[in-house]
């Protein structure tokens, strides 16, 4: 765990704890600029070690190219600022794109794309190659510089990158728990509930999208609401109020309120 890293001094207040946890819980050796000649054993590693150093700065990388099924498997990595500048609205107006009805269809992505688009020239690649001494017979993912140069200011806030703000374990665990409430078929008002009391609302689309299965309308929903929450491992408590008619049989049953927490929040 890396002991001294502290957040940058205009880092909103809010968020300062939150930054520095997750920094300080990654493996002191990320704090290092990467260099020439790293090894590691799979792509993903190496990935989380690249976004961890990034994070400490104040910016993010992507994965812009390689695959492991290449002849000779080479990945590229690059700053997040990496795309080329658009110099002005008309460069803008000739990536969008419009349906039959010429009604706008891609305009919002290319404008999210600009405002990341800055020609930034830092580029990183990891190469499938023989490690150790000549004919060892060993071969292992190696680290290129291209260059590490940036040429924008560093973010104070490394949340303010998606790619960051994903990889929180607060967020991972919602994450989980969203995937779980999809496969219970739980619809997506009841999981909303569940999800903006833990504080990450999501919205209808991203709901429905993260499974491939196609959601059928569930009538015990409630029993599909308490098996998600059990298999995320949530600690949770609800109060139901019962309807009763005259001869004392329950008539309906709602769920008027749920708790549940984290159990390490507990
Ligand atoms: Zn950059």
């Amino acid at each position: 765990m890396a002991t001294n890293w502290s957040a940058n001094p205009r880092c909103p207040a809010h968020l300062r704890a939150e930054v520095e946890a997750r920094a300080l819980s990654f493996p002191p050796a990320f704090l290092n600029e990467p260099a020439n000649g790293e090894v590691f054993e799979n792509v993903d590693l190496c990935r989380e070690r690249l976004q961890g150093f990034a994070f400490t700065q104040g910016f993010a990388i992507v994965q812009t190219s390689g695959s492991m099924t290449q002849k000779h498997p080479r990945f590229y990595f690059q700053c997040i600022h990496h795309g080329r500048k658009t110099q002005n609205n008309r460069d803008l107006e000739e990536h969008i794109e419009r349906d039959e009805n010429g009604k706008i269809t891609t305009h919002r992505k290319q404008e999210a794309t600009s405002i990341n688009a800055r020609d930034c020239p830092y580029h990183l690649w990891l190469s499938y190659k023989q490690v150790g001494r000549r004919g060892s017979g060993q071969y292992g993912l190696v680290l290129g510089i291209k260059n590490n140069a940036y040429n924008h200011a560093m973010a104070v806030n490394p949340l303010v990158y998606s790619e960051h703000r994903k990889s929180l374990p607060a967020r991972q665990a919602i994450v989980e728990l969203s995937k779980s409430l999809r496969s219970a078929y739980v619809s997506y008002s009841a999981a909303r509930r569940v999800l903006e009391q833990a504080g990450f609302p999501l919205d209808r689309k991203s709901y429905y999208n993260l499974c491939q299965r196609p959601i059928s309308v569930e009538k015990d929903e409630f029993a599909a609401l308490v098996v998600a929450l059990e298999d995320a491992g949530f600690v949770f408590d609800c109060r139901m109020e019962e309807e009763i008619d005259e001869n004392d049989k329950v008539i309906d049953t709602q769920l008027q309120q749920i708790w549940f927490a984290y159990p390490d929040q507990i």
